[in-house]
């Protein structure tokens, strides 16, 4: 319904504005903003809805359309940018003064190969940027420095992942001082390339049934390394095609003559350096074969491999033994008592690839949507008769498609700066509740943030049309490597099984000391009584202070200690029901199976609040009112986009009564176009440099000509 039939004078669902000087400044500026675009006679609302006859055209737009927009910009993006940000800028100087690194449009897998490595080592070795030292040190600018690589090249980012956050991050986490003594630096300087070989060609998500051997031999005081068939072959091993001098291998540590009667002993999933080509000469060491997993459909600056071995040695010293051991005369030793315990350890310690990940998607995000915005501001597109064409972000559909987006884009920027607060402050105190903390919370953060913003790089490109098409406008690399960042580092379906399943645990865990039934009949009643009593008045609710106040936007949400709040608790309780109904007949795995979807339902709709509340957090932490207030109503337009998105759950059981509904719907549009009055400055706040948007059609300026240039007029 945007522009709002009485945007010059009211709000919608509130009182029209008295007067002047009852208006903050905010909504001062934003009434001149919408004088600024409207006609002086405002549509009706009847005629609202057609483009035609309600649109007019915007004359500023690809300009600056708030006076002191760049003041916005400015102000924004001293809030965003962090501590941090002047490493990303030195990065951007250094890829922008180095033509020769820049990754052209068009190469062969090989050259992308050779130029991603060339960058790599030029970031380390000219630009003097130590990646592993900041992971150790100062993780957050490790990150930073992560996703300003990868705005250089996404395949670059990867690379950088694979030799840092991997190879290294295993080096440092899994092992001990011995390893750091011997590894460290080769690592960080990229004398020692290497990988981090998990994946299995049977078996990626489900780690525990891998099948690499890595058998003691009490003789020779060393490990074998052995595959033991193909479906055991390490698969898509990140630097292992070309690069690669060394791997961590994971594989089922054997101990001959351990187990019951003599039998070997399995002690479960452990990894272990394995070199895998000679230091000198590059050459693949004996009893390795390496091969090349090939052209991918994106991130082909990166050389994944598959790799087997045949009774490979490697000192006993090898295996990363900081969660178990084996001594000289292989006895196991370990201070976790089982197998699951020592296994949830390894792997809880490589979360940091994962946050990696989901820092970088937003990065992705940002380039894409700003493409989007600046270029829907650009293109003009029909107009009413004998007036000038609008601006493509004129149209309501293009405000529905593009600014819950670009809102989505702040809620994810400041949701993956908090976890990688909590994840550098969960390095420094090794606090168990942090360490599981931020177990869920980068699982859940990786596959939502992933899974959105892989959707929407496709619709930026819709919503440039046919230039949103051409190569050079980036789209198409965007969406191709950035899609396996929904697979790699965990699966995100997987990932969010993970979310609910902490969930759940939580939830068993209100209930300790009484016995399982007591605790399932407390879930019913608590669940038939809580369904029974939607509160019919406030479900009628409907004006814009109350859509607009956090209270009811986090109450809608989310759950929070188990307190009766709505979608995450109902979602919770009802799937705890039903499991427990299912797994009398089907058991746990079967009634898993059978709640699967509802599952993921409940992990999506935490994380939502989750994000939700460190929006609402980092507003009000905002220190400047002006960019309080922009990004207040960002995080309104965020959080009424998601209850109407999913209003049916609401609905249905009457948290929400048809006007209320109705009235989130409009309210929504209109904060679409109020978002669109900002969007420019929303999108300038990224403080992303042309060279890292390089779309010619999302520059800051003169992007037709850029455009034209480019085809060679
Ligand atoms: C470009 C690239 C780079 C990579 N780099 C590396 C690397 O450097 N090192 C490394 O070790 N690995 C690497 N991988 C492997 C990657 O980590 C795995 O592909 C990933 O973990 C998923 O495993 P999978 O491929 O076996 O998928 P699968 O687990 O087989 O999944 C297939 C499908 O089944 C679904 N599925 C699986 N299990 C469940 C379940 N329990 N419930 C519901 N649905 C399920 C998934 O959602 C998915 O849609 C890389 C992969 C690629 C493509």
């Amino acid at each position: 319904m945007p522009p709002h039939p009485t945007a010059a004078a009211s709000v919608p669902g509130g009182e029209p504005v008295a007067a002047a000087e009852e208006e903050s400044p905010a909504a001062r500026r934003l009434r001149r903003l919408s004088l600024h675009l409207l006609q002086p006679s405002a549509p009706s609302a009847a005629h609202a809805s057609s483009p035609s006859s309600s649109l007019v055209p915007a004359a500023c737009a690809g300009r600056r359309v708030v006076e002191g927009g760049g003041d916005v910009a400015a102000a924004l993006t001293a809030y965003l940018r962090g501590r941090h940000r002047a490493a990303q800028m030195r990065l951007y100087d250094f890829f922008c003064a180095r033509p020769d690194l820049q990754t052209p449009l068009e190469m062969t897998t090989a050259a992308h190969r050779e130029l991603c490595f060339r960058q790599l080592r030029a970031l380390v070795r000219d630009a003097g940027v130590r990646p592993l030292t900041l992971m150790a040190n100062d993780p957050a600018e490790y990150f930073a420095v992560m996703e300003a690589a990868g705005g250089a090249d996404i395949s670059l980012g990867v690379k950088l992942g694979v030799q840092y956050s991997l190879w290294g991050g295993s080096v440092i986490n899994l092992g001990t001082k011995k390893h750091r003594d011997k590894y460290f630096d080769g690592i960080d300087n990229l004398d020692y390339p290497g990988c981090f070989a998990m994946t299995e060609l049977h078996h990626g998500s489900n780690v525990q049934a891998l099948q690499t051997t890595a058998t003691f031999d009490p003789v020779t005081d060393e490990f074998i390394i052995n595959t033991p068939n193909d479906g055991a072959i390490k698969w898509w091993i990140g630097n292992a095609a070309v690069h690669g001098k060394f791997a961590t291998v994971f594989a089922r540590l054997i101990l001959p003559l351990q187990g019951k009667g003599g039998e070997p002993a399995d002690m479960g999933i452990h990894a272990f350096i394995v070199p895998i080509r000679d230091l000198e000469t590059h050459a693949v060491l004996p009893g390795i074969e390496i091969n090349d997993c090939g052209h991918k459909i994106g991130l082909n600056g990166v050389d994944n491999g598959a790799l087997r071995f045949r009774s490979v040695s490697i000192p006993r010293d090898n295996l990363l033994n900081r969660f178990g051991d084996v001594s000289r005369d292989g006895k196991y030793t370990s201070s976790l008592p089982t197998i699951n315990k020592r296994f949830a350890a390894t792997l809880g310690e490589l979360v940091g690839g994962r946050v990696g990940i989901a820092f970088c998607s937003v990065g992705v995000l940002k380039v894409a949507v700003t493409i989007a915005v600046r270029y829907a501001l650009l293109r003009h597109q029909f107009g009413p008769p004998k007036q000038p064409e609008i601006s493509v972000l004129d149209y309501q559909s293009h405000q529905h498609k593009l600014m819950p987006m670009l809102a989505s884009s702040y809620a994810f920027h400041f949701a993956t700066v908090q976890l990688v607060d909590k994840y550098s402050e969960m390095k420094k105190t090794n606090d168990e509740d942090l360490i599981a903390d931020v177990h869920v919370l980068s699982s859940g953060l990786k596959a939502y943030i992933t899974s959105y913003t892989a959707k929407s790089i496709s619709i930026c490109r819709e919503a440039c049309g046919g230039h949103g098409y051409a190569a050079v406008n980036r789209f198409g690399a965007l969406r191709n490597d950035h899609d396996i960042f929904q697979t790699f580092e965990g699966d995100n379906t997987v990932l969010l099984q993970q979310v609910a399943g902490d969930l759940l645990k939580q939830y068993q865990e209100k209930f300790k000391g009484g016995t399982l039934s007591v605790t399932w009949n407390y879930l019913r009643d608590s669940m038939g009584t809580y369904l029974s009593q939607p509160n019919p008045v406030t479900a009628r609710w409907e004006g814009e202070d109350h859509l607009r106040d956090p209270n009811f936007q986090l109450d809608a949400f989310r759950v929070n200690k188990l307190s009766p709040q709505y979608r995450t608790s109902r979602l919770l309780h009802s799937v705890a029901a039903r499991l427990q109904k299912h797994s009398k007949t089907l058991g746990g795995f079967g009634a898993w199976n059978r709640c699967l979807n509802h599952l993921l339902t409940l992990a999506e709709s935490h994380i939502e609040s989750v994000i939700l509340a460190q929006f609402i957090e980092s507003v009000k932490s905002c220190p400047d009112e002006k960019t309080r207030e922009v990004l207040k109503l960002v995080c309104d337009l965020y959080a009424l986009d998601r209850i109407w998105k999913d209003i049916g759950t609401y609905r249905n059981v009457d948290y929400v009564a048809p006007n209320k509904a109705k009235a989130i719907h409009k309210l929504t549009d209109y904060l679409s176009y109020q978002v669109r009055l900002v969007a420019k400055e929303l999108v300038d706040a990224f403080d992303l440099p042309d060279l890292i948007i390089r779309a010619p059609i999302g520059m800051q300026s003169e992007a037709y000509a850029q455009y034209t240039q480019y085809v060679g007029f």
